[in-house]
């Protein structure tokens, strides 16, 4: 099994090493030269998640050194649950917020850290992982590098920009794990570490790399709990769902596509993002035009140029293809609020903001069908937006809990990259 650019312009590699390479020479992203077929006996419900995440994973690692590995691998990174929740005898939601970090980047993150973990062994300096975050990455890179061995991450967050329990999550940590509060915007921090990458003397002796969710190590357990999922609905009812995915980079969407490619009964039905338009206007028009993001409440969402597009772009190679098989749609601040309050009333049941633009493309277009909405975090990481909204206070679950309730400890510094790199 080996993966290859997007642009066509590197040689082919196995999952680890496109893995250690984050991006490919070219610039691309990488994606399977082919897809596997998964078999039918891998879709057993009745498997603990790690098992079956295993089952899944392994073949896009067939003659990969870490191929025997990955059972191991995905117990250690897969040890929370991954339930279906029913609102209807038909309509259900996919709960991916039970990781450490309350956000399904916990999947990708944790996969990921455990991987490099292990690639690292042999390995005889550290590397350093940079992230720049604008809230919910950063804290499931973080959580999931802690006390990882061979490796330390610097996390660049943007100064009062993000929420108090978001900085929190950030900043809780220690030992090989550094945040830095940056006297910037989000894209000043992004900024940041794509200069410290270009800078090839320094990435070189601090072995840079990147924990970003264009990493083929994030996208790979993103397939699993579409899987997972279809057979835990089907088990119940007999029939295999569709899913409501609320996007912004489109790598969870990715995961759910690429599964489909696998042979796995994952059906999509539509793509659900914010008031950032990109995609339903390029669904639209036939023109693809990325743009500067809007601020909205589902603010992991706040997406004008998805960087996974060029995956979903190269997998349907033209705009007819493309149509055929992705659906968006987009839906306003208003309409997120209006889904919180209405689906607390009708099911007592609380949806963060991501979760509820899912919630109510599925409510305006798919209402009473077989449908899964993928629930993307816990409504207590975004307790401003949702408690006024339903007027109760939310539970805040324990991992979440201890971080809040944790010393927090960061370096403020400038818009200087150099200064990630002081001792
Ligand atoms: C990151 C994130 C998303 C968007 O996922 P993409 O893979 O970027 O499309 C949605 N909801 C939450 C809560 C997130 O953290």
């Amino acid at each position: 099994m080996r993966f290859i650019s997007t642009r066509g312009g590197s040689p082919p590699v196995t999952a680890s090493q496109a893995i250690v390479n984050g991006l490919a020479p070219d610039g691309g992203l990488y994606v399977p030269e082919r897809f596997p077929v998964l078999g039918k006996d891998l879709f057993n419900p009745d498997l603990p998640y790690n098992e079956f995440a295993a089952g899944i994973i392994q073949p896009f690692f067939e003659g990969d050194p870490l191929y025997e590995q990955i059972p191991e691998i995905c117990r250690s990174a897969f040890d929370f649950d991954v339930p279906l929740t029913w609102l209807t005898e038909k309509e259900a939601v996919l709960e991916l917020f039970h990781g450490p970090t309350a956000a399904f980047k916990d999947f990708g993150a944790r996969f990921l850290a455990s991987v490099l973990e292990i690639l690292q062994e042999k390995a005889d300096s550290l590397l350093t992982i940079l992230v720049a975050t604008s809230g919910d990455t950063g804290s499931a890179v973080a959580s999931a590098f802690h006390l990882k061995k061979g490796i330390q991450v610097k996390v660049l967050f943007p100064k009062g920009r993000v929420s108090f329990r978001q900085e929190k999550q950030l900043t809780c940590w220690n030992e090989n794990i550094q945040s830095y509060s940056v006297e910037g915007n989000f894209d000043d921090c992004q900024r940041m570490v794509k200069e410290a990458f270009q800078d090839s003397e320094l990435a070189k002796e601090w072995r840079l790399s990147s924990a970003n969710s264009i990493n083929l190590g994030r996208l790979l357990p993103q397939m699993v709990y579409y899987i997972y999922g279809a057979a835990q609905y089907h088990d119940k009812r007999g029939v295999y769902p569709s899913y409501v995915i609320p996007s912004g980079n489109v790598g969870n969407s990715v995961g759910a596509y690429w599964s489909r490619e696998s042979g796995a009964p994952v059906k999509i039905a539509s793509l659900a993002v914010n008031e950032n338009r990109t995609i339903p206007d390029y669904l639209e028009s036939g023109t693809y035009t990325p743009r500067d993001s809007v601020q909205t409440l589902a603010n992991a969402m706040d997406v004008g140029n998805p960087s996974n597009m060029e995956r979903l772009l190269y997998l349907f190679k033209d705009f007819k293809t493309f149509k055929k098989n992705v659906c968006a749609s987009s839906v306003s601040d208003d309409e997120i609020r209006e889904t919180i309050r209405s689906s607390y009333g009708a099911y007592s049941y609380i949806l963060c903001p991501h979760t509820a633009a899912g919630e109510y493309v599925r409510e305006k277009f798919f209402a009473g069908k077989n449908t899964v909405v993928v629930s993307t975090a816990h409504p207590a990481k975004f307790e401003q937006v949702v408690e006024p909204e339903i007027g109760v206070h939310v539970p805040v679950p324990a991992s979440l809990k201890e971080m809040l309730e944790s010393e927090s400890c960061f370096t403020e510094i400038k818009t200087d990259f150099n200064e990630l790199f002081h001792d």
